[in-house]
């Protein structure tokens, strides 16, 4: 049994899951039963709730610290999921707190007179100010037009605000810390959630520093998309499972941390060329085709679980592809043909126009080493196009995927839109959803 679960994918995970629980719960635990809390069951309940909430902000830390051994038990999609919603469930957890209290303890209800009220008081309202204003502005961020860089560095500080004043709070009031050895255990987990800030923000652009890139080639690709060569510098580099990614660092120094993900493009058996397919859409992305050879570059990596490696005794492949979504997959498709992998794979690749398809002479090449079949699906055709328009529907995927569905892992990386759509088809395809993989390129 400890085997099974060590060594499952499934298993590391379900031990992951166990860990949180236990994490969350434990410390409110010994607060709340030994000793024996005396203050009334709504008063606990209410403190219970708070502990809870806060515990669950600790634990914020190391969901979003990049941790590889966590993340490669559930991909990053999977873990910013859960990072957004138990952020929610700690906010209104650590909002019912003073609510209950308020309702049981009308008294209390002063304390929201911030100029007189003590300073447990202030540092439980300006806290929970933080938490709200990390909330709202990362639900609303696009809304507010909040650009990307600003809202996560707001978002770091605003996070250690509502934690460092939660936890001042706690100590505050004191009635359920009173023994030493409480705050002891509370103030590790603070100091972890505080330290994984420094790992994140000192540590790991420390360890980028020491492991330099240069660029060693931009060229232009189909699709406005731009290859981006990297050569390792002084070391190794590194290869990788085909499909995941890495955090970019270009032209200025790891500490910024303006960095950027992007999926390699190239083999993942290659360590001295490390590829990657940018599509100019933004600040950092239109400025790609401007920087020179020679531009020193640092990569965050590795990351992601969007790979076949994890699907060796796979019969074959569904690789499902719309606009710079083909970075990943083309990845996948080059690798496989080094490593003279010998199974169906079948590409549908939706594009704008027939010479907007990035990476399209590459891929035709392909077919010549891999069992691959490749269907474009084109919005814009020209006159003589007898391939598949539209878009990539239900219709379209019945024709071409195996009868039987559960016969390949299918993968998925497009733009929104085009994956939920992917996904609800391959669904009503009856494609069982643990064949299902998808990359999304939009993380907040
Ligand atoms: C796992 C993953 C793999 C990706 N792989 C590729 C790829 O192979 N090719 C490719 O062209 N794009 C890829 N992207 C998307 C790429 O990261 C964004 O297009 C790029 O960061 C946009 O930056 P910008 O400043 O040019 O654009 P902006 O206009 O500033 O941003 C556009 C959107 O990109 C996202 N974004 C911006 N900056 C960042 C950042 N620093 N970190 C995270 N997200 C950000 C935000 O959702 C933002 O709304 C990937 C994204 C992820 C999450």
């Amino acid at each position: 049994m400890r085997r099974l679960l060590m060594h499952s994918p499934i298993g590391v995970a379900a031990l992951w899951i166990l860990a949180y629980l236990l994490i969350t719960l434990f410390p409110l635990m010994v607060l709340l039963f030994y000793p024996p809390p005396e203050q009334g069951f709504w008063v606990d309940f209410s403190v219970g709730l708070g502990f809870i909430g806060l515990a669950m902000m600790a634990l914020q830390f190391v969901l979003t610290a990049r941790v590889n051994r966590i993340e490669s038990s559930y991909g990053i999609d999977i873990l910013l999921q859960f990072h957004r919603y138990t952020s929610l469930v700690a906010f209104f957890m650590v909002l019912l707190h003073p609510v209950i209290l308020f309702i049981v303890q009308p008294e209390t209800i002063q304390l929201l007179n911030f100029p007189q009220a003590p300073l447990r008081a202030k540092m439980a309202v300006l806290g929970t100010i933080a938490f709200l204003a990390m909330v709202i502005t990362t639900i609303w961020r696009k809304q507010l037009k909040i650009p990307y860089e600003p809202w996560r560095a707001s978002h770091t500080i605003l996070a250690a605000l509502a934690l460092g004043l939660g936890f001042g709070h706690t100590i505050a009031v004191g009635n359920y810390l009173g023994l030493f050895w409480k705050v002891v255990l509370w103030s590790g987990m603070i100091l972890i959630a505080l330290w994984l800030i420094l790992y994140v923000r000192l540590v790991k652009p420390w360890l980028m520093q020491k492991k330099p890139y240069v660029v060693e080639e931009i060229l232009p690709q189909r699709g406005e998309v731009w290859t981006l060569a990297l050569r390792p510098l002084g070391h190794d580099g590194f290869t990788f499972h085909p499909g995941q990614f890495s955090w970019l660092t270009l032209n200025i120094t790891p500490f910024s941390m303006r960095e950027h993900p992007f999926s390699m493009s190239s083999s993942g058996d290659r360590s001295d060329r490390i590829e990657f397919g940018i599509k100019a859409i933004g600040d950092f992305t239109k400025r790609i085709q401007d920087y020179k050879p020679g531009t020193k570059a640092y990569l965050d990596g590795l990351y992601g679980v969007f790979t076949i490696d994890r699907y060796g005794d796979s019969a074959g492949f569904v690789l499902i592809a719309g606009g710079v979504g083909i970075t990943p997959i083309y990845s996948i498709l080059l690798t496989a043909a080094e490593r003279k992998d010998d199974r169906p794979f079948l590409l549908i690749y939706a594009a704008p126009s027939w010479n907007d398809i990035t990476y399209r002479e590459a891929l035709e090449e392909l077919k010549k080493t891999l069992n691959l079949t490749i269907v474009y699906v084109l919005r814009k055709t020209h006159d003589n196009w007898e391939g598949e328009t539209g878009y990539v529907d239900r219709a379209l995927l019945e024709k071409y995927i195996p009868q039987h569905r559960g016969s390949r892992q299918y993968f998925i990386c497009a733009a929104p839109v085009m994956m939920d759509a992917v996904e609800r088809a391959l669904f009503e395809l009856k494609v069982p959803v643990t064949n299902v993989h998808m990359e999304h390129f939009n993380l907040a």
